[in-house]
């Protein structure tokens, strides 16, 4: 399964914002983009204004990297998302963020979304008291996600959970702590995503 294996920081310098792909790291004085905001490369400092296909293709990046999506998984997002009704913009941002690996994120169960990656690919979580290994998999109203009775005796687990205990879970999800489980009550609205994007650029870049 292919997927980005360079320096990950150097992606939230390039999109200029924290993409959140390193756990701790991230909330705390190390961040690099803490530490130096600018854009990576020889002529990081020094670029023009950027044109309306760059606007588009960065808001087309940002996207990609705050998922951990690669091109060709993200075209076929787009394509799902313009194929149903309502938003395509919004519909691609709902399909992004019901990846099981971000609700696993989004739940706490993970410090960040490659992290929930793995550990999903591992075999630690259950989707309605099924083992699932599949990160892109899709969760629908009413899934219950679920650590692994197992998985969660795990000392990896364990750090992982207390680090994130006061994580605040998105309104669309309900976490049960006890149960290390969590409900997707309903679909993401665009009101419910973080995400600091102009999702009307990448449908406007997939249209050309
Ligand atoms: Fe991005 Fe996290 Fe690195 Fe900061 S520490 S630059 S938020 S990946």
């Amino acid at each position: 399964m292919a997927r980005y294996r360079g320096a990950v920081c150097r992606l939230c310098r390039r999109e200029g914002q924290k993409l959140f792909l390193k756990g701790t790291r991230c909330y705390g004085g190390a961040c690099s983009i803490e530490r130096r905001s600018t854009v990576p490369g020889q002529h990081g400092q020094g670029r023009r204004k950027p044109s309306e296909y760059a606007l588009q293709l960065r808001a087309k990046q940002k996207a990609k990297r705050f998922y951990g999506v690669l091109e060709r998984q993200f075209s076929k997002y787009f394509t799902l998302a313009s194929k149903k009704t309502g938003i395509t913009g919004e519909n691609l941002l709902q399909l992004l963020e019901s990846r099981l690996d971000n609700v696993v994120y989004r739940l706490g169960f993970a410090t960040s979304r490659p992290e929930a990656r793995q550990l999903v690919l591992h075999r630690h979580f259950t989707v309605n008291g099924k083992r699932v290994n599949i990160p892109s998999y899709l969760v629908k109203e009413g899934d219950t996600i679920a650590v692994r009775e197992k998985s969660a005796s795990t000392a990896k687990l364990k750090a992982v959970l207390e680090t994130t205990a006061a994580r605040v879970v998105p309104e669309w999800l309900e976490k049960d702590a006890t149960a290390n489980s969590g409900v997707v009550v309903h679909l993401p609205n665009r009101e419910g995503i973080d995400l600091d994007v102009e999702e009307h650029l990448i449908v406007e870049l997939y249209s050309k």
